[in-house]
């Protein structure tokens, strides 16, 4: 099966009850880039990526148009088979994996088409026919994040994740502390997340001033070294996200313990044929870690639940969908929902969703 057409869609996502704030960013609204590959057989497949603003990582939405415009051309013809694909991509442009993942997300929708079966059945099996979400907690009045961390709770939701940084520590540790108020003896897991926005002095204080409190402290500090410096002095698990930047960098993470856990976005690593590696590694290493992509819609929804379905139950910390904060779904029939915390795993060939193209519009760039 080879790739004879190359279509790139943009959607803009609002933030239902914006801004989602982080450590980093106030986004209102998120633009997300969409792929469809039409195969030689007249498959269709579809992949995203939707970077979360410029801010939070090195990607940005004008960066993955920019991207996929350079590799459209050289990708008529090429097979849709993850390995000969990733060469093909990775001989026409070095790195830009959040790009590079959108294409390998819409070739694993194809090949599932192709052969009648899951795009978690391509990754080895779905253990599960549903997966565990978790929830964000934007960064906001300590109060309102407890206010909120009790609903979600109620809600069903099994995890938490509450945002921090980018303001006095001690508005992150009042947020800690009451969100542990609101939740505790509900059973529902914590992490704690900065998204880098933490000095290591910070990080430390959080910490101590938390002992009590059962979290994982994700990716609090900028760099790796932070992460180096911090990692014997506090006491809580700490899991690399932004600085993942690909699986090399992961693995080594992995290998060395630097790490307890991962927060793991999809598009990051380069999209599922690199994530199922990730996701291998992980297991020989007993860590923990969420398939989680930043932002998006169904299609990228999909394949992070396709994708944590086939990821022990044990060590899967949840997927994180933009879902709960996006109005409308490309597929209206076949949608990705979260429902009481958790998410069904999509049931048809592939990637169990299909785009309503009178949803999405028109191509803003095609090839073949
Ligand atoms: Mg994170």
């Amino acid at each position: 099966m080879k790739i004879s057409e190359f279509h790139v869609y943009q959607v803009d996502l609002p933030v239902r009850g914006g801004p989602y704030r982080m450590s980093n960013s106030e986004l209102f609204s998120v633009r997300s880039t969409l792929v469809k590959l039409v195969a030689d057989n007249g498959l269709a497949g579809w992949g995203e990526t939707c970077p979360v603003g410029p801010t939070y990582a090195e990607s940005h939405p004008a960066g993955a148009r920019a991207a996929l415009g350079l590799l459209g051309e050289g990708l008529i013809g090429s097979s849709v088979q993850p390995i000969p694909l990733h060469r093909r991509m990775d001989s026409m442009l070095y790195g830009h994996r959040y790009a590079k993942a959108a294409v390998d997300i819409a070739a694993h929708d194809l090949l599932g088409r192709h052969f009648g079966v899951s795009v978690a059945d391509l990754l080895g099996g779905a253990l599960s026919d549903h997966v565990p979400s978790y929830y964000s907690l934007i960064v906001d009045d300590p109060d309102e994040t407890a206010r909120v961390a009790a609903e979600k709770a109620a809600e069903g939701f099994p995890r938490l994740q509450i945002k921090i940084g980018g303001r006095a520590v001690e508005e992150d540790i009042a947020a800690v502390r009451l969100v542990w108020e609101a939740v505790r003896g509900t059973g529902v897991r914590l992490a704690v997340d900065a998204n880098r926005g933490l000095n290591t002095r910070d990080a430390i204080r959080l910490s101590r001033q938390c002992q009590d409190v059962p979290f994982v402290l994700e990716q609090p500090c900028n760099t790796i070294d932070d992460l180096r410096v911090i990692r014997p002095i506090v006491g809580h698990g700490i899991y690399m996200d932004e600085n993942s930047v690909d699986l090399n960098t992961a693995v080594v993470a992995a290998g060395t313990g630097l790490v307890d856990g991962f927060g793991m976005k999809l598009t990051r690593i380069g999209g599922l044929h690199p994530m199922r590696a990730f996701r291998d590694v992980c297991a020989a290493r007993l860590l923990p870690h969420t398939c989680d992509d930043s932002w998006g819609g169904d299609i990228i929804a999909a394949a992070c639940t396709h994708i944590g379905a086939t990821v022990s139950p044990r060590q899967l910390d949840g997927v994180w969908i933009a879902a709960p904060y996006i109005d409308g779904h490309y597929d209206p029939t076949n949608g990705i929902h979260i429902i009481a915390g958790h998410i069904k795993v999509p049931t048809g060939a592939g990637l169990g969703v299909t785009p309503d193209e009178a949803v999405i519009g028109a191509p803003v760039a095609s090839v073949g």
